[in-house]
Formats: structure tokens, C-alpha cells, sequence
């Protein structure tokens, strides 16, 4: 049985090991510890290298509970509305109901699949109360962010960017996760590098990066005993998992590159074919983190029969995003959109995300080419 062709796992070099190693020689198998500190210096300095300022930086157990303090830091709460990328995963607005505020969601463009800046202000028109953007970069291709900082900057808003998918992509020489206020990334098992579970709560204020550790780390007043005036969260990171991390960083660079070619192999391959491939405009240097595909309009190819096709030779494929207006969960919340088919659901009903595992061999993404040719 050949191995199956997976979208994105992780991809281990010897480093990770090492750090962990120390880890455990030092007994340290702790959350908090050298490692964190380390990892998050490192990364302060990696993001930091195009900035105005130095950016600090949180590990924490997942990129889901650095967006839930980011969105506390935000000042997120009951009765707010808080203006949200439509077309991302659940984890970069869930936050905001944990905090008993409302989402309301926001069309993409057709150049980035990101927040389109015209429904944004459409939508500051019609909520002029809201205060907090939450913004996605999808499938690690960075968002319009001059246009929709300025929008941001008219209204007073706030920005929390989820660059969860998007670590080392740019945006006229700038790192996403640092456009934002403040900012997360996400080291989940299927990101571009990967601690097994973790996050990163990025910002540029000391203040709110120590509050957020406080928030982080149970509340606790500096007192002998334990003493608490605000509700706390367990949500910092282990000092084991934080070693694979600063062992990953080493390669973060080197698995952007890799990507880059997977993307560039599928434009090429496709290029007589009526599909394009995930879009980005001039100034912006994707991860690639995700391929994905989209099926000309006057094309009657499913991509679901796609998906089914690729899943009977053992390779996997996912259908795009589910747009969050077009969840259960959220039904009846609004959903600000310009064209008469949202773009969103024309998106989500003609694209596909193709396997783009670093460690898939060139015969391997042959394959995956020809079973897709083999349905035109
Ligand atoms: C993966 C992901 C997250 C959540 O990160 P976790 O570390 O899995 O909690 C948030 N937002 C987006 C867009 C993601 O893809």
C-alpha cells in the first residue's frame, strides 16, 4: 500500500530533539522555563527584523487561547460588535463569543480570499460603534492590510490579526503578525512549523504582553498565597514543546521555500486547464502555506468529485474553508457582502485545497496532477 499524500504534517529535523533533550536533562518539564524564553526570544527577533519597533512576544498553549486574550487586550466584551473575517477557521472568531461580544462577518475580495477592504466600510457604516477588526490571513497569503489599516485607523478600530496560517509571509517587506495590534500565530500540527499545540500572542506594548501573562498564568496577585481579583487561564506553553518550537524556527525559511515550489508546480501544471490557483497580488510574498485550486465558473467540474477522485488513489484533499455566516452555529449573525453571490460562497463551491506537504516527493505531486487532469 503506498503511503497517503497528506495536506500539511509536520516535518522534524534533529534540532527539535535536541532542545527537548535539554529540556529533560535539565528536568525542566514545566509550562514557563529556558525554552519559552528562548522561543520567544527568537521569535521576537525573527518578526521584529522589519518594524518600527520590537515586537514581545507570549508562548502559549494554542494560537486559540493567544486570539482569546488577544481579544480581552482588544477590551472585547459583552454587547460589542466585533467586524470579522467570514472566510477563515472557527478558532480566529470563536474568541469573541467567549467573551459574550457578537460577530459580525465580512465578505473576502477575489485577489487574496482575505477581508475585502469595500465591505469593511461598508460595514464601520452600518456598526460605527465597533471598535475590534479580527483578521485572518488565509491559507498564509496575507490580506489587504494597507487598505484596511487606513479604514481601521478612520474609525479608531483596532486590529487583532490572526497570522495563524501565515508565519513568514510578507506584505511589502513586512512579517504578517505584526500589522495588528496585537497579533497571533499558531503552531498546530498542520502549520508551517509546528510545536505539536501552541501559540504565540505578538505585540508591540510591554504593558499588554505582561498582562497577558498574568491573564495567562492563573491571575495571580503577588501575594505569599494565592490570591486572585481578576478570572485567570492556564494557557501558557510547556518548556518540552517550546524546544521543538525554537528547533522549527531554525527551518521556518527553508519550509517557506518548499512551499513556494509546490505552489509554483501546480500553477504550471494547470495552466492550460480552466482552474487558477489561490491568488496574490504584486508586494506580497505568501507562505504558500495551503495550494489551493478554483474551477473556472463556466466549468462544470465538482471539486467534490475531485476530493473523491484523489481519495480513492490515497491522496488528500479538503474542501475550502466553510465560510463562518454559512455555519449553524452562526446563523442569523450579519454577513456584510457587496456582490450578489457573496464571494465567499462562490469560493467555498468551486475551490479545493490540494496536498502541500513539504516532505511530498516530485512523483508524488505528479500524481496528484495527473489524477486532477485526468477529470478535465
Ligand atoms: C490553526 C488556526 C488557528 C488556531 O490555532 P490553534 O493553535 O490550533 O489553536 C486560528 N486561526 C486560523 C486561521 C488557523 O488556521
Amino acid at each position: 500500500m503506498p503511503k497517503r499524500i497528506l495536506l500539511s504534517t509536520p516535518t522534524m529535523h534533529s534540532e527539535e530533539l535536541e532542545f527537548v533533550k535539554e529540556a529533560f536533562d535539565r528536568n525542566w518539564i514545566a509550562p514557563l522555563g529556558f525554552n519559552c524564553d528562548g522561543f520567544e526570544n527568537e521569535m521576537s527577533r525573527y518578526l521584529s527584523d522589519n518594524t518600527p519597533t520590537p515586537y514581545h512576544t507570549l508562548a502559549l498553549c494554542s494560537g486559540t487561547a493567544a486570539l482569546h486574550l488577544a481579544m480581552k487586550l482588544a477590551g472585547v466584551k459583552r454587547g460589542d460588535i466585533v467586524l470579522c473575517s467570514d472566510m477563515t477557521f472557527a478558532a480566529t472568531i470563536n474568541p469573541v463569543s467567549y467573551e459574550g461580544a457578537t460577530q459580525v462577518f465580512i465578505d473576502s475580495e477575489r485577489e487574496t480570499w482575505n477581508m475585502d477592504p469595500e465591505c469593511l466600510r461598508m460595514a464601520f457604516e452600518k456598526y460605527p460603534q465597533a471598535k475590534v477588526v479580527a483578521l485572518a490571513h488565509l491559507y498564509g497569503t496575507p490580506a489587504k492590510m494597507d487598505e484596511i489599516m487606513e479604514i481601521c485607523k478612520e474609525h479608531k478600530a483596532v486590529i487583532v490579526e490572526d497570522a495563524a496560517e501565515a508565519l513568514a509571509a510578507t506584505y511589502n517587506g513586512r512579517k504578517c503578525g505584526t500589522f495588528g495590534k496585537y497579533n497571533v500565530i499558531s503552531f498546530n500540527g498542520n502549520k508551517i512549523i509546528t510545536t505539536s499545540g501552541g501559540g504565540m500572542l505578538i505585540t508591540e506594548d510591554t504593558n499588554s504582553r505582561d498582562k497577558a501573562f498574568f491573564w495567562a498564568t492563573q491571575s495571580r496577585e503577588p501575594k505569599p498565597w494565592y490570591e486572585h481579583k481578576e478570572i485567570g487561564y492556564n494557557y501558557r506553553m510547556s518548556n518540552v514543546v517550546a524546544g521543538i518550537g525554537r528547533g522549527q524556527l531554525l527551518h521556518l525559511e527553508e519550509h517557506r521555500d518548499l512551499k513556494e515550489k509546490i505552489y509554483k508546480r501546480y500553477k504550471e501544471a494547470f495552466a492550460d486547464l480552466p482552474i487558477t490557483m489561490n491568488p496574490y497580488l504584486d508586494g506580497m510574498k505568501p507562505n504558500f502555506w495551503l495550494s489551493c485550486i478554483l474551477i473556472d465558473e463556466n466549468c462544470d467540474v465538482d471539486p467534490m468529485e475531485i476530493m473523491k477522485r484523489l481519495d480513492e488513489e490515497n491522496i488528500e484533499a479538503r474542501p475550502i474553508w466553510k465560510p463562518m455566516h454559512m455555519q449553524p452555529v452562526f446563523e442569523g449573525y450579519d454577513f456584510i457582502y457587496r456582490e450578489d453571490t457573496p464571494v465567499n460562497e462562490d469560493i467555498f463551491r468551486r475551490g479545493l485545497c490540494l496536498p502541500s506537504d513539504i516532505k511530498m516527493t516530485e512523483e508524488e505531486q505528479d500524481k496528484v496532477i495527473s489524477v486532477i487532469r485526468s477529470m478535465f
